[in-house]
């Protein structure tokens, strides 16, 4: 078995180097632990980036369920459909809001499914080639690196790759008068996070996402609600648009969704479902059984365990330790949930203390605007949630 650095010195001259990775092979994981090739463990607290969001790794029942479908089907293509798909689909659907679901691997390409949908619809369904075709996004968004989301992200992560879809228009967070001054004939849509999470963890109120959507019912666009980072259940509800007593026309989710395997899935509501027929979009290895059993095992997991439940009780005891804590450093904390955005004040360097929490065994990010990122598995146990919190308070106290 190769060492840890060995790993990592050949990671350079096989990988691209396009993360600004750390010089971390991981070798196994179990739960909200994993260990590096040398054997060094680290405690998760963000959750495999968040593809293992929910339940950690490895968890025993999403273990199973892969090694019973492994033994039976991998994939079979989306000209035929399957079991584990259509109970996934039905899981989702039932905790959100109805509706029909399509399947892919990454967050970035549920919206390119969305970006498709939306622009269709905005055409009555009819494929022409002119209607409505622009996108309002937000300030601070994030909606991966494929060039019709990367359009609607913010453009610093589009510099060097232009040009990016016209119509792509960006306006302030939380700002209604700016979306309605962007809003036209030719507008198709508009993407939010309902929570941002990449831009910092920024939550906005109740009153902008409820007039966000009346704005849409008004102009008859339609709202999209990017849940890649906010689903399932890690804000404490299923969906955090729940939050704001509002629904999406569509919803995207990828990373946790997966149980920790590469799926992700665009869902259309009752209104929409019907918009993209034989033809108009498609992804051969999307919902594969392979990874959607996974899913259904993860989704069983958060009904069983009452895992919407655990993420408020297990954030309120996070938030309750750092207040306690009385840390001088932080600016602001913004949460929900489990989901956890701490900002600094300008003289401490939020990258600086991930990297102090890495190098003692704390696995730990960073967002926009100087924010640590904290996201634990939901099924994080007392014990590693406390010595954590631990690690993490020794480092703020110094
Ligand atoms: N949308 C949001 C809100 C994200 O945070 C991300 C990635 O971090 C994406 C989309 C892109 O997801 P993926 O990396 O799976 O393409």
């Amino acid at each position: 078995m190769p060492s840890n650095s060995q790993l990592v010195e050949a990671t350079s001259k096989y990988l691209i180097e396009n993360y600004g990775r750390l010089p971390i092979a991981v070798d196994r994981g179990l739960g909200s632990r994993f260990w590096d090739a040398d054997g060094k463990c680290y405690i998760d607290f963000f959750a495999g980036f968040g593809g293992a969001g929910v339940a950690g790794h490895c968890h025993p029942k999403i273990v199973e369920a892969v090694k019973a479908q492994a033994d039976k089907l991998f994939c079979h293509g989306n000209l035929h459909t399957s079991a584990p798909q259509i109970e996934l689909a039905e899981a989702i659907t039932r905790h959100a809001f109805g509706g029909k679901v399509f399947y892919c691997h990454s967050g970035a390409e549920a919206n390119e499914a969305a970006i498709k949908l939306v622009r269709l619809a905005a055409r009555g369904g009819e494929r022409k080639s002119d209607g409505p075709y622009k996108i309002i996004s937000f300030d601070n968004g994030f909606h991966g690196r494929t060039m019709g989301s990367l359009s609607i992200t913010p453009e610093a992560f589009g510099v060097g790759f232009e040009p990016m879809l016209p119509g792509s228009v960006k306006v302030p967070f939380g700002d209604l008068d700016a979306v309605r001054a962007a809003i036209d004939d030719d507008t198709a849509g508009v993407f939010i996070e309902p929570i941002q999470a990449e831009g910092g963890m920024n939550l906005p109120t109740v009153e902008f996402m409820q007039g966000l959507r009346a704005l849409c019912d008004e102009k008859q666009i339609l709202l999209v609600c990017d849940e890649v980072w906010t689903a399932p259940a890690r804000t404490g509800k299923w969906f955090a648009y729940q939050h704001y007593g509002i629904e999406p026309d569509v919803m995207t989710v990828a990373k946790a969704i997966g149980g920790g395997t590469p799926l992700a899935a665009m869902v259309a509501s009752p209104k929409y479902a019907d918009v993209l027929v034989p033809g108009t979009h498609g992804c051969t290895m999307g919902g594969n059984p392979l990874c959607a059993s996974a899913a259904v095992a993860m989704m069983k997991l958060i009904e069983d365990e009452d895992l919407v439940n655990a993420a408020v009780v297990k954030g309120e005891r996070v938030i309750n330790a750092i207040n306690d804590a009385n840390v001088g450093c932080i600016e602001q904390i913004r949460y929900k949930g489990l989901m956890f955005g701490i900002e600094f004040k300008p003289d401490v360097d939020a990258l600086d203390i991930m990297k102090k929490c890495i190098a003692k065994g704390l696995w730990v990010c960073v967002a926009k605007n100087n924010v640590l990122r904290l996201a634990p598995a939901l099924t994080i146990s007392e014990a590693d949630l406390a010595e954590g919190l631990e690690i993490l308070l020794s480092i703020l106290k110094k």
